[in-house]
């Protein structure tokens, strides 16, 4: 940005001067806008957290529950035909108090943080994919992955994310409810969708920070 002018400004001028300023921040926003509408819609990616779309979780929830009931014959490079897939649902705790608390930005770097160590902990399974579907609603969808294997890792998850630590806002704590539900109890992709939800509607009622499997239930 070039330095302001160094001598004081006639009024017309400085009202000039402010109005380009002003039209100049208007076309930086509209360009960052823009920006982020293009991640979402063509990359897929949540602009906040940098985790997948809801629009890019759906469709691959419905393509690997195709391939579990064997209506794809796509393989896995190497690994022969997926047997079964989880999915891991989860839902932060309170969060509109911690909104609330300490403003929307404080959330939001929760919600980025949180996402973080997801993206982290599916670092050595290309194939799982965390996406955020709702407001503070995150999932990992699993290939390949029973419903044992799914709840171990939303548990050390769940773990992880009680103690993040947030420098920025002194006592802040954030925790998370999660349901684990398997292709094996489902008949579709709602379906399976719908098991974690229900799981993790339970863990709620259990008074959260806690994960709970479809199949305990
Ligand atoms: P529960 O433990 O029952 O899940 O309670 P909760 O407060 O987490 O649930 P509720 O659904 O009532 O509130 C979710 C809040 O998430 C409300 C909304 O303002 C906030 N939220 C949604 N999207 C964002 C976002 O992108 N950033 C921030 N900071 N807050 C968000
Ligand atoms: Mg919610
Ligand atoms: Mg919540």
């Amino acid at each position: 940005m070039k330095a302001g002018p160094q001598l004081p400004l006639a009024p017309k001028e400085e009202r000039e001067l402010l109005l380009a300023r002003i039209k100049a921040l208007e076309a930086e926003n509209a360009a960052l806008k823009g920006h982020n509408e293009y991640l979402e819609i063509v990359i897929g990616i949540d602009a906040l957290t940098g985790a997948r779309s809801r629009h890019v979780f759906e469709r691959e929830l419905e393509h690997v529950i195709k391939m579990v009931r064997g209506e794809i014959e796509e393989h896995r490079a190497g690994a022969g035909p997926l047997k079964v897939a989880s999915l891991i649902f989860v839902d932060l705790d309170h969060f509109k108090r911690i909104n609330d608390a300490y403003g929307h930005p404080a959330g939001d770097e929760v919600l980025r943080k949180v996402c973080a160590l997801m993206i982290d902990s599916v670092r050595e399974h290309e194939a799982d994919l965390v996406a955020r579907v709702g407001g503070e609603e995150l999932v990992i969808l699993m290939p390949g992955a029973n419903e044992e294997i799914a709840a171990r890792k939303a548990e050390k998850l769940r773990e992880r994310i009680a103690q993040l630590p947030f420098e920025k806002y002194p006592g802040l704590a954030v925790t998370a409810s999660i349901g684990v539900a398997s292709s094996e109890h489902a008949k579709d992709a709602a379906a399976l969708y719908a098991n974690a939800d229900k799981a993790l509607y339970q863990a709620k009622e259990n008074g959260r920070d806690q994960v709970v499997p479809f199949s305990s239930l």
